[in-house]
């Protein structure tokens, strides 16, 4: 009996391991769904919000984003700046240079972009050649410094295709400020586009502050 006591023990022993290692096999399995889900979902969120191209936010979380922060800000008494961007003679460079070359552009001036935004800015393709920062709590003249910074940045930035150095793009931009521009999310954008096309008008590469509505003008 004694010797048959051990055998139990042994076969004890090794049931226990089985049942650890299948206990095991069971917990990585489900530990590596978790985490495929996990990733899956975190990729169909970034593909929800962000423009494929560029990697910058896209238009629909630049709208819903900007209800929210234009909420948040009114209530802390900041003010908030939105700069509409448009890259001048774009459908040109294109033409010129190939839709290869253009996409490359879009793609470094976003970089650009994204350098000068914080995590708790919006930097966001609206689409083709157009771009939105928004800067919850700055002022206008902090707005204005940031924009000619990145104006300057971007003239500057060599670009390359296919091993060759091609001419510099420049920007055009507009800027309103909440609360003094406008209220809500569509006037406030509304205020910076029609900024932006002053810019246009002026001769491009510079940026305009929107005028004042008339009732605060006066
Ligand atoms: P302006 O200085 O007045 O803004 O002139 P523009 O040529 O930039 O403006 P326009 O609106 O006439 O042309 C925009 C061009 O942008 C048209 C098209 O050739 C180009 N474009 C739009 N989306 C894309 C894109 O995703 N990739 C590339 N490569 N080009 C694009
Ligand atoms: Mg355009
Ligand atoms: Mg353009």
């Amino acid at each position: 009996s004694v010797s048959s006591g051990g055998d139990k023990t042994r076969i004890n022993k090794s049931l226990t391991s089985d049942n650890k290692l299948l206990f095991y096999m069971n917990f990585s399995e489900t530990l590596a769904m978790a985490l495929a889900n996990m990733r899956l979902r975190e990729s169909l969120q970034h593909q929800a919000i962000r423009d494929p191209l560029t990697g910058l936010f896209n238009r629909r979380y630049l709208h819903e984003t900007l209800r929210r922060e234009l909420k948040r800000v009114a209530r802390a008494e900041e003010p908030l700046s939105i700069v509409s961007i448009d890259i001048d003679h774009f459908k040109r460079f294109n033409d010129t240079h190939g839709h290869d070359a253009g996409d490359e552009v879009l793609r470094s001036v976003s970089e650009i972009l994204q350098g000068r935004t914080r995590a708790e800015d919006i930097a966001c393709r609206l689409g083709g050649e157009e771009f939105a920062l928004v800067y919850p709590g700055m002022p206008a003249e902090v707005a204005i410094g940031r924009v000619e910074s990145i104006l300057k940045e971007v003239e500057a930035h060599e670009i390359y295709h296919l091993g060759k150095k091609l001419e510099p793009v420049t920007l055009s931009a507009g800027i309103a400020v909440f609360p003094s521009h406008a209220a809500d999310t569509d006037a406030l954008l509304h205020a910076a586009d029609q900024a932006l096309y002053q810019s246009k008008k002026a001769g491009r590469n510079q940026s305009t502050l929107a005028d004042l509505p008339q009732q605060q003008a006066a």
